[in-house]
């Protein structure tokens, strides 16, 4: 008897964490099986912050709520494709991972930049370095904050500014720091 009521407590409980977060990823088109199993990752990762205290968080609130954001994303289309001077896109409903850049990288952490300081005469980048999958969770965030038409974040954020030979992307980096302010806040730029 205890083990049945274990075992009917037990899918209750799955049965209403599985209602709540989609279990599967979609497909990433054109994916090797490798390629899909870290897109698998990002996306449980990501699914995982706007999900946490059940969606009452910054994040979840950042892309118009929970239920507004798992709607989105079931609406969306994601495809390995290269992409030209960033290492994603968004294209109408469709987000664009670029296989052969930062998404997919293997080399155990990832450095993102979330906005410049200027010392010493010069710009430097601050930076949050992240882990192969949050990294690849944290580029999904900030594509699908561009689907998602996110308020104040630029969807113009590819304008490279170059001085002094270091080139900068002040509206990518404002929009990755919107990004780590509310989903990844546990990350101090440096
Ligand atoms: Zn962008």
């Amino acid at each position: 008897m205890l083990q049945r009521s274990e075992r009917a407590t037990t899918t209750i409980a799955s049965a209403g964490f599985l209602w709540l977060i989609p279990q599967n990823a979609p497909t990433l088109k054109n994916a090797t099986p490798n390629q899909q199993g870290r897109f698998n990752d990002a996306y449980s990762e990501f699914l995982r912050r706007l999900s946490a205290h059940g969606g009452n968080n910054p994040c979840a609130k950042l892309f118009g709520g929970l239920d507004n954001a798992l709607k989105t994303l079931g609406k969306t289309n994601f495809a390995a494709r290269s992409v030209s001077g960033g290492v994603a896109e968004t294209k109408g409903s469709t987000i664009r991972i670029d296989p052969t850049k930062a998404f997919m990288d293997t080399s155990g952490s990832v450095s993102i930049t979330t906005g410049y300081a200027y010392e010493g005469g010069q710009f430097t980048s601050l930076t949050i370095m992240l882990g192969n999958v949050e990294a690849a969770a944290f580029i999904l965030a900030h594509e699908f904050a561009h689907r998602s038409n996110v308020k104040g974040f630029d969807q113009n954020d590819a304008n490279i500014t170059t001085l002094g030979g270091t080139q900068m992307d002040f509206a990518g980096a404002r929009n990755n720091e919107m990004i780590r302010a509310a989903c990844f806040s546990e990350r101090t730029p440096q």
